[in-house]
């Protein structure tokens, strides 16, 4: 079984937001700013948001926390998202979700000037690259893709995996990640499977699978119930905290007996994905400012 180790390409894509931003602070005299929003105190999100924050300090990015109560009205939250649109400090604008009420998710996240929508779920963040043609354009485009997505391609891409061709499984069919990694693994010439609670042939589809990402949120779920293609990779996005602590949805008892790559929870995916937000948070700041800068 050969691990893909998230954590170390973390770093290395750490130091370069890190360069470049140091470069930026000279030229402009100013530093990226990521504004982080949470509603209510939910424990998991909480913890989630205090990574993304000393991250975002770990490579000069400014950040500003806002702690809405539970009982937050829509209301409340739009306004607090159309102060932070029209801030011209600050670039990015994190929601984390789940919201304590579902059924605000919308509307609040349609809010976000998409010009600062750094976790990419706006509508027309999904639409910008959804529409563009390859993997090339998408890189080249500097436009704000889903994080955890944006962070399984560059893995992939880490360690040389090959997507063109390749019959990609997708297990979970979110609005975070499991489509828009079906579309970015489509503008890589992947013939992709989208599979979700409703497939009946579950056991056939992983049997054939040269790639299988799974993000369903139910721990140890691909077990030996499921075939595997010999040399499959797998890229496991499941974050499910049990009393045995944080597991993903893959069991790794099971797929370290076999021929397989896979990226592991933790140290696999969800470090790439707060990294991810690191380098959307730096291309809105260049967006924004017009720079002339590479491509990150
Ligand atoms: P979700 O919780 O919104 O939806 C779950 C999906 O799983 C649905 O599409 C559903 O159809 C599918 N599903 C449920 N049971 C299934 C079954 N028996 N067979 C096939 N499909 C089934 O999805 P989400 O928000 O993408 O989260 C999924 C998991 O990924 C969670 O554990 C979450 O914590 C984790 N996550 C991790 C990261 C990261 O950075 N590592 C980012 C986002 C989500």
């Amino acid at each position: 079984m050969e691990m893909l180790n998230g954590r170390e390409l973390a770093k290395n894509i750490k130091k370069t937001i890190t360069e470049k931003i140091k470069i930026i602070t000279k030229t402009t005299n100013q530093n990226p700013a990521l504004a982080t929003v949470l509603i209510g105190e939910n424990p998991a999100s909480q913890i989630y948001i205090q990574s993304k924050i000393k991250a975002c300090h770990e490579v000069g990015i400014k950040s500003y926390h806002y702690n809405l109560s539970t009982n937050a009205t829509e209301r409340d939250i739009i306004n607090l998202i159309n102060d932070l649109n029209n801030n011209s400090n600050i670039n990015g604008i994190l929601l984390q979700l789940p919201l304590p009420q579902h059924s605000l998710t919308n509307n609040c996240i349609n809010t976000i000037n998409p010009n600062k929508d750094v976790d990419g779920l706006h509508p027309l963040s999904y639409g910008r690259f959804s529409l563009l043609k390859s993997w090339e354009d998408i890189l080249k485009s500097n436009l704000l893709v889903p994080c955890t997505p944006l962070g399984i391609m560059k893995l992939l891409q880490y360690y040389n995996i090959e997507v063109n061709k390749k019959l990609v499984l997708v297990i979970g069919r979110s609005n975070l990640v499991g489509k828009p990694i079906a579309m970015l693994m489509l503008a890589k010439n992947a013939t992709v499977i989208m599979a979700h609670s409703k497939t009946v042939n579950l056991k056939q589809l992983t049997a054939i699978a040269d790639i299988i990402i799974i993000a369903i949120g139910i721990p140890n779920f691909l077990s030996n119930k499921y075939s595997l293609k010999k040399g499959v990779v797998i890229i496991d996005v499941g974050i499910n905290r049990t009393q045995h602590g944080i597991c993903g949805d893959v069991d790794l008892d099971y797929v370290k007996t076999k021929n397989v790559a896979i990226s592991p929870v933790p140290g696999g995916v969800g470090t790439m994905t707060i990294t991810m937000l690191l380098e959307n948070t730096l291309k809105a700041f260049i967006n924004q400012n017009k720079l002339k800068f590479p491509q990150l």
